[in-house]
């Protein structure tokens, strides 16, 4: 059954070596129930934790069931083991937030029968002795019951062979005799049985008792034959022994097949289960998850949505425009007025259209504040005085109505186009056309409604009433002069040249003395100050991004905390699984599958959160903010990505550890 030839193993530890075993040769036949003896550090540990398969040996040969394990890589003792032994171990090493009977099947899990004999865990439980405390965790046992119920763990996959590590030796007198009554009766029932103890009295009970000191056997005595063997001979449970693998139980083979691949969706219920046993630590990941992504959702929806808005309000200037104004332009946009000696005329507009090549339109304009009335509303509002050309220059072609026309300017009649807001507040929903209302007490007709452009930062732009050049001047500003020429150049001309040849006919139609000419007029091209806002509209949603991220990132080392706070708990847990029969691969895609779960959740709960923020933001803001399927998308497998390299990064370390350094990690 196992045939060990000079066995040794060296511990080393940076400089120094430990030799812990050297060159033990020992075999053990089926059915037999073998006690180890020896002082504490004669390397009792060690040697279980080869036979076991917990472990590889410095050198030597090990053959178990006829199957050499001494070259095995870590995957195939992990197969070997879990169809073969059963361990017990003096810490009893149950996994604190799973309950006894979940605790018990957790290596049918791995060897890939737990969905055809569910009921397996059960009936261990009740063989020794605990069918009532099916339910209860670890910490809601005696130690006695803990280790009984390891004992049912190690039992579940069918060992041939259970070694067990002191097992009583966290225990006190009662218990001992209990688990000791136990192991007995495995031995009885054709399972050979391997225990360390240091009391005399429980390595009595053996029917052979080896002593080791320093890392050799010292003495071998049997106590009592293997009788059992000859009874137990039939049964095909340990029928196998020497004479190799192949014969072993059919059942071995069949969980071999099955755990070459556990399937996914078992990865996923115990990573459900892992998570929702630690409902806390979950949370908390979600939790980080769920504030980076809402918080990316909402400031990209804020950076794009201010982006957008300043986008459309610079379309709505065109992009061909010239604005002239006397004196020297000032950042803010308003002219000087006092100190500038020259005064812009309607008529150096129809000049520059003349005589300027490459100028398509003309609009001068004054603008002013007003008062409307409306029967017994009235409004304080802003109105511009134009001509015809407005209309094509300013995207303001009336939505219901028309506008006015050049016959209308020079009679300076009084008709008036007016915006979205003033309707509203003048006329509630009904119709305005046709309709007279009084601007500064002079009675204007309403003849067109202009579209709607919506309100930007600073000023609403449907705030407006818009009414002939000539009429504005002399009946409702009192103004001889025009306060700006709006100057569209033909598409796809160099301003420059342009704008020169506008500041020169300026000048001379002006009298402007040659060293004065310096600032009597300016031009602003809108293009400059178009290209000039979007780019700091996209610097600010990039800043918004970068905050963002930063959320994001903090989301990330706070889940990264979470896991390496747990990674104590979880290393050990990892050895227990590896010891029970876990390879590597099955451990990553636990993990993986817990990540995953934590991202999707966050990730989905994030992306709600933003996106209700957004909405609210929206509503009680007027802020425009846009969410857009990329942003959210993008979100998403950022933190997808952050909760997996958090995630995954204790856990593929730890499922590379040997088992037994696992177990032992604290
Ligand atoms: P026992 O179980 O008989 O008390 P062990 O097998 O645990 O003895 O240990 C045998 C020797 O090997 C001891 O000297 C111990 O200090 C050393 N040893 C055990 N495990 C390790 C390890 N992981 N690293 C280094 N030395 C070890
Ligand atoms: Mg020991």
């Amino acid at each position: 059954m196992i045939e060990i030839q000079n066995l040794s193993k060296v511990y080393r530890m940076g400089e120094h070596e430990v030799h812990a075993l050297r060159g033990v040769t020992l075999s053990i036949e089926p059915g037999d129930f073998v006690a180890i003896m020896g002082p504490s550090g004669s390397g009792k540990s060690t040697l279980m934790q080869i036979l076991g398969l917990l472990d590889t040996p410095t050198s030597g040969s090990y053959k178990i069931l006829g199957r050499e394990a001494a070259g095995l890589d870590d995957d195939e003792l992990a197969v070997l083991r879990r169809e073969t032994v059963g361990f017990i171990f003096q810490q009893f090493h149950l996994l604190a937030r799973m309950s006894a009977e979940e605790n018990v099947m957790l290596p049918l899990f791995y060897s890939g029968r737990s969905a055809s004999e569910p009921n397996r865990a059960a009936h261990l439980l009740d063989q020794v002795g605990l069918a009532s405390r099916k339910g209860h965790r670890p910490n809601e046992m005696s130690g006695g019951q803990q280790q009984r119920t390891a004992i049912a763990r190690a039992l579940v996959n069918d060992p041939s062979i259970v070694f067990a590590d002191e097992p009583t030796g966290n225990l006190d007198s009662q218990s001992e005799i209990e688990i000791m009554a136990i192991l007995r009766d495995l031995n009885e029932r054709g399972i050979t049985v391997v225990i360390v103890t240091h009391e005399e009295e429980i390595g009595r009970q053996a029917k052979r008792l080896i002593r080791m000191r320093d890392g050799v056997i010292q003495s071998d005595e049997r106590l009592e034959s293997v009788n059992g063997q000859r009874e137990i001979e039939p049964d095909s449970t340990i029928d196998g022994g020497n004479r190799g693998a192949d014969r072993v139980r059919p059942g071995l083979n069949e969980s071999s097949r099955a755990s070459s691949g556990t399937p996914i969706w078992m990865h996923f219920q115990q990573g459900f289960r892992t998570l929702w046993a630690n409902k806390i630590r979950t949370a908390l990941s979600v939790l980080g998850i769920l504030i980076g992504v809402a918080a990316v959702v909402a400031m990209l929806a804020l950076g794009r949505g201010a982006q957008a808005a300043i986008e459309s309000q610079l379309s709505s200037l065109g992009s061909n425009l010239l604005v002239l104004r006397a004196g020297a332009s000032r950042m803010g946009g308003v002219a000087q007025e006092a100190g500038s000696t020259a005064k812009l005329l309607p008529e150096d507009a129809d000049a520059v259209l003349a005589e300027i090549d490459g100028v398509r339109m003309v609009a001068p304009s004054v603008n002013g504040r007003v008062q409307t009335d409306f029967g017994n509303k009235n409004w304080n509002t802003q109105v511009t005085a134009t001509t015809t050309a407005f209309e094509a220059m300013k995207n303001s072609t009336p939505i219901i109505g028309r506008f006015f026309t050049d016959e209308e300017n020079l009679k300076r009649a009084r008709v008036a186009v007016i915006g979205a807001t003033v309707v509203r507040e003048l006329f509630g929903t009904a119709n305005p056309i046709g309709e007279m209302i009084r601007v500064n007490r002079i009675s204007f007709q309403i003849i067109g409604v202009l579209p709607e452009k919506g309100a930007s930062g600073w000023r609403d732009q449907d705030d407006v009433i818009i009414v002939p050049l000539f009429t504005g001047m002399y009946r409702l500003l009192g103004k001889t002069y025009v306060e700006s020429i709006d100057i569209e150049m033909k598409p796809g001309l160099d301003s420059k040249p342009i704008e020169a040849s506008v500041i020169e006919l300026m000048n001379l139609r002006h009298n402007i003395r040659e060293e004065k000419t310096d600032g009597a007029f300016s031009i602003r091209n809108m293009a400059d100050l178009q290209a000039a806002l979007s780019q700091s509209s996209r610097t600010m949603s990039m800043l918004l991004a970068a905050i963002a991220g930063i959320s994001l990132l903090v989301g990330g080392i706070g889940i990264m905390n979470i896991m390496l706070v747990s990674v104590t708990e979880r290393t050990r847990e990892i050895g227990l699984r590896k010891a029970v029969g876990a390879q590597s691969r099955d451990i990553l895609l636990q993990f993986l599958t817990e990540s995953l779960v934590v991202s999707a959740i966050g990730g989905s709960a994030g992306i709600v959160i933003g996106v209700s923020a957004v909405l609210i933001l929206k509503s009680v803001t007027g802020w425009t903010m846009e969410i857009t399927a990329s942003s959210i998308l993008m979100s998403f497998s950022f933190s997808a990505t952050i909760g997996l390299v958090f995630g995954l990064y204790p856990a593929r370390k730890a499922s590379f550890l040997n088992p037994i350094v696992a177990l032992r990690h604290d």
